[in-house]
């Protein structure tokens, strides 16, 4: 296929692309379906409407790997601000970051400092930060951090990718810790030595890592959170946790702003905690670029907006 998964990741690391594409109305336009819009307000306000249909929401601006400290400084400053605006307006909001966003490339020992700050201030909120996962060279410096800043502030979770050969023994050495999970499958262009090069497999993994965090979780030792938008998966999850006797609430689905809506609703109406990551900010190139990979249908939305 032209237009398969490896044409939208290879397109995503084109920084040339990156500054000039943000910059087309049309494409700006196709993003709505997968953001209320760029600014924060834009996410409080979907948010608001997402409470009140019981569903939590996971707020993230858009950027990644920055290339100065002083950026690194001003996300920080932002998820300050963010958490305390959360408090304000009473939402049932989280927040999760990207490490290289708080320069876990630039200055390690930043990252950390920033990462603590932004989990003590999620304390202080009554909030909770999350930690994403980005490409496979980050995995051992981002699970560092998690364990640094998870054994001061117990809610902070980590996503781990199905994908990767390596996430089963991640997840069982982490098990010590009672680590709060988010398992997605992966959004990024790995190695076949890395990541299985076929979506069948990592759809069979990431079952099977499921499992293994409910069975954690029935003994009170893991907190999962499925995040995926496979529904058929997440009934095969959902009847595992049943019959293992782990009860929604002692796990969690969360899925992305604009996809699989109605399933959403209908799992929040069947008692599932459901929280909904919301992305909002300027750089959404990247991110954008890893949406239409998901799906390759998604151009449509390109190409509806470009038609008007
Ligand atoms: C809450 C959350 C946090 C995430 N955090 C990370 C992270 O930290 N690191 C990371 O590598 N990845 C992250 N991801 C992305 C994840 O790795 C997958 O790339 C993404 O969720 C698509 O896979 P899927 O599990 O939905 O399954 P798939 O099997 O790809 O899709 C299942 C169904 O959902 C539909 N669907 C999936 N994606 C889309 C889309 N973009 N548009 C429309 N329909 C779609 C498919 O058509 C299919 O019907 C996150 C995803 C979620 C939901």
């Amino acid at each position: 296929m032209p237009f398969g998964r490896g044409f939208f990741l290879a397109l995503a690391k084109s920084d040339f692309l990156n500054h000039r594409v943000t910059k087309w109305g049309f494409v700006r336009r196709a993003t709505k379906h997968f953001m209320p819009g760029e600014a924060p307000e834009d996410a409080m306000g979907a948010s608001a409407a997402l409470a009140s249909g019981g569903r939590g929401t996971i707020f993230t601006k858009l950027g990644e790997a920055i290339t100065n400290r002083d950026e690194a400084t001003a996300v920080r400053d932002h998820y300050l601000w963010m958490f305390d605006q959360i408090k304000a307006k009473g939402l049932p909001g989280h927040v999760s970051v990207k490490p290289t966003q708080l320069a876990l490339d630039l200055d390690p020992v930043m990252c950390q400092a920033y990462t603590e700050e932004l989990a003590a201030k999620a304390q202080a909120t009554g909030s909770a930060l999350w930690i994403d996962m980005e490409d496979s060279n980050y995995v051992d410096r981002t699970l560092a951090l998690y364990r640094l800043v998870k054994a001061i502030y117990p809610d902070t979770g980590i996503a781990l990718q199905a994908y990767l050969f390596r996430t089963p023994k991640d997840i069982a050495d982490l098990m010590s810790v009672r680590p709060v999970i988010r398992l997605v499958k992966g959004a990024y262009s790995e190695p076949a030595h890395v990541a299985f090069p076929r979506k069948a497999d990592t759809d069979r993994a990431y079952f099977e890592l499921s499992d293994t965090m409910l069975q954690a979780a029935a003994a009170g030792t893991c907190l999962p959170i499925f995040g995926t938008h496979d529904v058929a998966l997440l009934g095969r999850i959902a009847a595992r946790a049943k019959a293992l006797g782990v009860k929604p609430g002692q796990f969690e689905i969360h899925m992305l702003y604009g996809i699989k809506d109605r399933d959403q609703q209908r799992l929040r109406a069947e008692g599932h905690v459901i929280k909904t990551l919301i992305s909002y900010g300027s750089s959404w190139f990247k991110w954008y670029m890893r949406r239409l990979a998901e799906r390759p249908a998604n151009v449509g939305f390109v190409i509806r907006s470009m038609l008007g």
